[in-house]
C-alpha cells in the first residue's frame, strides 16, 4: 500500500513537472522590461492640484491621523485670502507601508497614490520626500473635483455663490 502511494507521489511530481516545462515563462526581464501595474495598485504619493492649479492641501492633518506609522508630518498655514495650504509637507516613505489610508482620509483627494513603483534608494534620507517632491502640476485621478468650491469656504466665492453650491442653510429654519 506504501509502495502504490510512493509510486503516485513520485509520478505525480513527474508530472507537473513536465507540465510546467511546456509552459509559457511568467519571468519579465525587470528593470529591461517593465510591468503595467494595474490602475488602483499603491505606490508613490503625490499632492495634486485643483482644475484651476491651486494646492488642494488643506492642511487639516486628516491623513497624518490616519497613517498607522505616523509617517507624514506638515505644516499648517493661511494665505491672505483666508485659503489654508501647507507651509512643509513630508512624507518618510522609508515607513510608508503603501496601505492607502491617508487617501481615504483625505477630503480634498489632494494626496493620491500612483503606480510609480521605482522609488528605491540607498540612503534613507532620500527617501523623505519633501513638498516638492511630492506636489505636481496635475489634478490626477479626479480632474473636476475643487474642495473650495464645493465647500463653500469664501476664499473662491462667498458662501453659497457658487454655481453648482446651494445656498447655506439656516439650522433654525429645521427645527420643529
Ligand atoms: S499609504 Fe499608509 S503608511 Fe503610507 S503615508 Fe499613507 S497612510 Fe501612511
Ligand atoms: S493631504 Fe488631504 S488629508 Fe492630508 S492634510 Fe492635505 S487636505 Fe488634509
Amino acid at each position: 500500500m506504501n509502495l502504490i502511494r510512493g509510486i503516485k507521489g513520485t509520478a505525480q511530481a513527474y508530472w507537473i513537472t513536465l507540465r510546467t516545462m511546456f509552459r509559457k515563462p511568467v519571468t519579465i526581464q525587470y528593470p529591461e522590461q517593465k510591468r503595467q501595474p494595474f490602475p488602483r495598485y499603491r505606490a508613490r504619493i503625490v499632492l495634486t492640484r485643483d482644475p484651476d492649479g491651486g494646492e488642494r492641501c488643506v492642511a487639516c492633518y486628516l491623513c497624518s491621523a490616519a497613517c498607522p506609522v505616523d509617517c507624514i508630518s506638515m505644516q499648517a498655514a493661511e494665505a491672505k485670502d483666508g485659503r489654508r495650504y501647507a507651509e512643509w509637507f513630508r512624507i518618510n516613505f522609508t515607513r510608508c507601508i503603501f496601505c492607502g489610508l491617508c487617501t481615504e482620509a483625505c477630503p480634498t483627494r489632494a494626496i493620491q497614490m500612483t503606480s510609480d513603483y521605482e522609488i528605491c534608494n540607498r540612503d534613507p534620507l532620500d527617501l523623505v520626500y519633501e513638498k516638492t517632491d511630492l506636489l505636481i502640476d496635475d489634478t490626477g485621478k479626479d480632474p473636476d473635483y475643487n474642495f473650495y468650491r464645493h465647500a463653500g469656504i469664501g476664499v473662491v466665492n462667498p458662501r453659497g455663490g457658487n454655481e453648482d453650491e446651494k445656498p447655506p442653510a439656516d439650522v433654525r429654519d429645521l427645527l420643529p
